[in-house]
């Protein structure tokens, strides 16, 4: 699957703008195969570069390490993965790219200042929307698109078109612009992306989508596909697109390209991770976390230090004695201990001890609580310790079917005294948020079934 990028410069500039020396083939090997870049022909007084991508789909598998043979499919290993342009393709790009995408270069930065003639082909792009839904990606951004189908199996044109194009890209802009581009487009034209999007996702689609985005009229559906139909994170997405006071992103604490890519994410990991965009997102700095088990989220909220107090409740001093454990609070410095503590306490009885808070947070917990105990659930947390946001999340019990091995009418968990359908939450929320003056929202965690909707559902509540 190769990507070609061309431009009304020479070689040599187009060398320095990619900070690539024209005269060698450069190899970059990524977690799913071998990336190479080399120059090829172009038309006189132009240059032009292609990128070839080297997928190795056994290794693409195996790269999944936790997968158990029940849950091994033949889809696994027969899939276009290898060959179309897909997100691969964008990782790709920013590895081998980096550096041009930033907009730096030593040696023309003028040149890298000022927009040009510049072309790209995406070879063997799966179109999923036709192509109008390209033409409607790429022109708003000042391209010229032509869109060439391929068919099926070139030796078989009987059976007709397959659902790949090639895409050709001319325009006047910058280079670092271009790559921008692409970097975010190319895996909305797939619309499936190959590892599992988290939150450092909706930080690489701002940061690349930076001055650009924001003015997009297909901003939504690139936000959507961008984010693999995870509502949750697009929304994040979305409302920071539209702050116009955001803060600019700290270098710093930008996620490495590489790293998110081929882990799939268990089930609890991608709630925490949505729980903490979503603090992140509300600005919250004072944690209150009910229900905190061995303090996972605590463990992921700790190294960030905009979390200035983090409290964490639990009525299992078993539970407290593994967070305890976990978190080596008895090995923290004097001035960490004031800023994480657990306490003892049951979310049924008033507690003075939970007042004052930014948010509370209460993961994968009401489903324990008995329903005629949920009205003295709801005083504690929305009347009486009163916390500016609360996140909420439980399962969707339509998802179930989606488990293998859960026989059917069981739930997930032996003490779990109920699990909702979606709507079953819903009136819930809309119930308690009215009654104690509060917004809900309701957002989805996992990735969402077409039918039966996403395995974890979050509510979001704002005072
Ligand atoms: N939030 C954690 C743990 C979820 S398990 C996580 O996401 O990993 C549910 C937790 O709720 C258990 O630790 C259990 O001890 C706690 N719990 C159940 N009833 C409670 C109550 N009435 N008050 C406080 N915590 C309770």
């Amino acid at each position: 699957m190769p990507l070609t990028l061309g431009g009304a410069v020479s070689q040599t500039d187009l060398g320095y703008l990619l900070h690539k020396n024209p005269s060698r083939i450069h190899s970059f090997e990524m977690p799913f195969g071998m990336a190479r870049v080399f120059q090829i022909d172009a038309p006189a007084n132009q240059s032009a570069v292609a990128l070839l991508l080297d997928v190795d789909p056994v290794e693409l598998v195996r790269g999944r390490g936790e997968k158990s043979s029940s849950s091994f499919s033949l889809r696994q290993y027969v899939n276009d993965r290898p060959y179309a342009a897909t997100s691969f393709l964008s990782v790709a790009l920013a590895r081998v790219f980096g550096t041009a995408m930033s907009g730096r270069s030593k040696e023309r930065q003028e040149l890298a200042d000022s927009p040009r003639e510049f072309s790209a082909a995406i070879v063997a792009a799966p179109c999923r929307g036709g192509v109008d839904f390209a033409k409607r990606l790429f022109e708003p951004l000042g391209y010229h698109v032509e869109a060439e189908r391929h068919p099926l199996d070139e030796q078989f044109p009987e059976w007709g078109e397959g659902p790949y194009y090639t895409l050709r890209l001319s325009g006047r802009l910058r280079l670092r612009e271009l790559l921008a581009h692409l970097y975010v487009l190319i895996p909305v034209l797939d619309a499936e992306k190959h590892y599992w999007v988290g939150e450092s996702e909706v930080e690489k689609l701002l940061r690349k989508g930076e001055g650009w985005l924001a003015k997009h009229p297909e901003k939504d559906a690139i936000a959507h596909r961008y984010l693999a139909r995870q509502y949750s994170l697009a929304r994040v997405a979305l409302s920071r697109l539209e702050d116009d006071g955001a803060e600019p992103l700290d270098e710093l604490s930008q996620p490495n390209t590489e790293s998110g890519i081929e882990r799939p994410l268990k089930l609890w990991e991608q709630r925490i991770e949505s729980v903490l965009s979503m603090l992140k997102s509300l600005n919250a700095v004072t944690i209150l976390d009910l229900g905190c088990g061995e303090g996972k989220l605590i463990k992921a909220l700790m190294p960030d230090r905009a979390f200035q107090s983090i409290l964490g409740m639990d009525v299992s001093s078993r539970a407290l004695e593994r967070a305890a454990d976990r978190l080596r609070l008895d090995q923290l410095a004097t001035s960490q201990r004031e800023r994480v503590r657990l306490i003892q306490g049951s979310l049924l009885y008033r507690d003075k001890r939970l007042e004052g808070f930014d948010a509370a947070t209460v993961i994968e917990v009401i489903e324990h609580l008995d329903t005629a105990r949920l009205a003295a659930f709801e005083r504690v947390v929305f009347e009486q310790a009163r916390p500016r946001h609360v996140i909420i999340t439980t399962p969707n019990i339509e998802y179930n079917v989606c488990f293998e091995t859960l026989p059917p009418g069981v739930f997930r968990h032996d003490d779990h005294r109920f699990e909702w359908t979606r709507d079953e939450f819903r009136s819930w929320a809309e119930g308690v948020a009215r009654r104690y003056g509060y917004s809900s929202r309701l957002l989805a965690v996992g990735l969402e079934d077409p039918v039966v909707g996403p395995p974890t559902q979050m509510g979001v509540f704002t005072s």
